[in-house]
């Protein structure tokens, strides 16, 4: 201990550590931005104290599938994850990723827009620049996005990448690699990365496997080819040696209702041969930009804007067509560009993946919309309160389990998602009894109940409801993670 004794002492709660293990009683002493001990702290002595008797005290959590690129700067107080308990986000999910690109056009291509308005950093070391210069309050590390590199690339995004293109393609995914990206994401079944064919993948990800770093994907198909597209991701990942992260694990579309039973004994056989895991947020409906083709899958869908009619965000697709005296397609049609929720799986889907041993929890939140799905407030709490709690699906430990020491491991993320002296001081202390989500599909931005402080690298973010305006997040390079898992 140190003689000045610690500059926070967290007592008297009950800690889950993120590893699995059952709670235990115990103090937390934190100096600087670690854990510098675990125990029973009653006769040290400390600048602060933070009485966190009858609370959880568990590790801050992690959302691996975040599109938090552009509001890490333009939002930097992630309140939206901040008031979940969230301490580290990884952003450029889906293919889309806001650098490497300087978009010089007029509106990047959907699904790209869902990032905002915000590509300017030509290579991705220029965004860890920002990120250190203007950090934000949470930690972030960064994928590097397929169909970002495709619009970097190439004119015509209607057909497979000539070589050429993917020798610019490579150089720029080097220059994000080297810069301290975690990854590559590809989000196939887009429009603008869909024509790539799996060679065109492959020839990318080569660049992964050799610096240690991972490919999750929002596959090709979730609905009726789900086990296709899912061959094609093992595929990918056989060629490159990259651990594959199947991304918002579902399964689509009323007719492939319980399609989540095979695919989760694909992956259980699969993973006995090849690193491969999966994610996954805790509701039944879907959100992204709005397509027409999706419309007829879904039970219901709610616009969540619309550059055409921005007076209809938050309002069903099935009464502005009414209004519009025409069909959802038609209405759908009418309100591009625009974005959607999606009423299209099946609850027995969400729970079964939500149970699923290796399933990590992530949100998919979309920050930049003006009525969001709820995920975005929701997803942490909404496991924690009512999955584990009321539902009883799986036990606390568990969960928190699924949102940091999990995450930390399959991620890289060294130094976090576990409470442990020496690892970094992300924590949230909650209360068990009461947390939950409280943003909902009618009041879509609602901080959830529940989650009294929360601090990332040793500072609190999150406390009695708002933001503290601390700032303390680290953009997060691969090189330093890696050097650091090191003995
Ligand atoms: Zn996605």
């Amino acid at each position: 201990m140190p003689d000045t004794g610690y500059e926070l002492i967290i007592e008297g709660g009950t800690v889950i550590d993120g590893s699995g293990a059952q709670r235990r009683n115990a103090d937390i002493g934190i100096s600087g931005d670690k854990i510098s001990a675990v125990g029973d702290l009653k006769q040290a002595t400390a600048q602060n104290r933070l009485d966190a008797s009858n609370r959880i005290v568990a590790p801050g959590f992690i959302d691996v599938h975040t599109h938090d690129d552009h509001a890490l700067l333009a939002k930097p107080d992630m309140a939206y994850k901040a008031s979940q308990g969230v301490a580290t986000v990884v952003a450029g999910n889906c293919g889309i990723s806001l650098a490497p690109l300087r978009f010089k056009g007029d509106r990047p291509p959907p699904p790209m827009d869902l990032l905002g308005d915000g590509y300017r950093f030509p290579k991705m070391a220029d965004f860890f620049t920002a990120l250190d210069e203007t950090p934000p309050a949470l930690n972030a590390a960064l994928l590097c996005g397929h169909t970002t590199l495709r619009v970097g690339a190439m004119d015509d995004l209607q057909r497979g990448a000539t070589d050429d293109e993917i020798d610019v393609m490579r150089k720029n995914l080097a220059e994000a690699l080297e810069a301290g990206a975690i990854g590559m994401s590809t989000g196939l079944y887009y429009p603008p990365a869909k024509p790539a064919p799996t060679d065109e993948v492959i020839r990318l990800a080569e660049l992964l496997g050799p610096e240690g770093a991972l490919y999750t994907t929002h596959l090709r198909d979730e609905g009726a080819h789900l086990q296709e597209a899912m061959e094609e991701a093992f595929e990918i990942g056989r060629a490159s040696g990259a651990k594959v992260v199947l991304s918002h694990h579902k399964s689509a579309g009323a007719s492939n209702f319980g399609g989540t039973v095979e695919s989760l004994a694909l992956l259980d056989k699969v993973r006995q041969e090849q690193d491969v895991t999966l994610d996954v947020y805790p509701y039944d409906a879907a959100s992204t930009v709005l397509s027409v083709d999706r419309v007829k899958d879904s039970r219901r869908v709610i616009v969540t804007w619309s550059e055409a009619r921005p007076d209809v965000a938050g309002r069903d697709l099935a009464d502005i067509a009414e209004e519009m005296d025409c069909s959802l397609e038609e209405a759908a049609e009418a309100l591009l560009p625009a974005g959607a929720i999606y009423f299209l799986m099946d609850e027995a889907d969400v729970q079964r993946v939500l149970q699923y041993p290796h399933a990590m929890v992530a949100s998919d939140g979309l920050p930049h919309d003006i009525f969001p799905h709820p995920r975005l407030w929701g997803t942490f709490p909404r496991v924690l309160g009512h999955y584990s709690r009321d539902l009883g699906l799986l036990t606390l430990e568990d969960a928190v389990y699924r949102m940091s020491g999990l995450p930390a491991a399959e991620f890289g993320l060294t130094g976090r998602g576990v409470i442990a002296e020496g690892n970094y001081a992300d924590i949230v202390v909650f209360d068990a009894e009461t947390v939950i989500d409280k943003a909902d599909f009618a009041t879509p931005t609602e901080p959830a109940a529940g989650i009294d402080t929360v601090f990332v690298n040793g500072k609190a973010v999150w406390r009695d409801g708002a933001p503290t305006g601390e700032r303390p997040g680290k953009a997060l390079r691969r090189q330093e993670l890696q050097a650091a898992a090191k003995p």
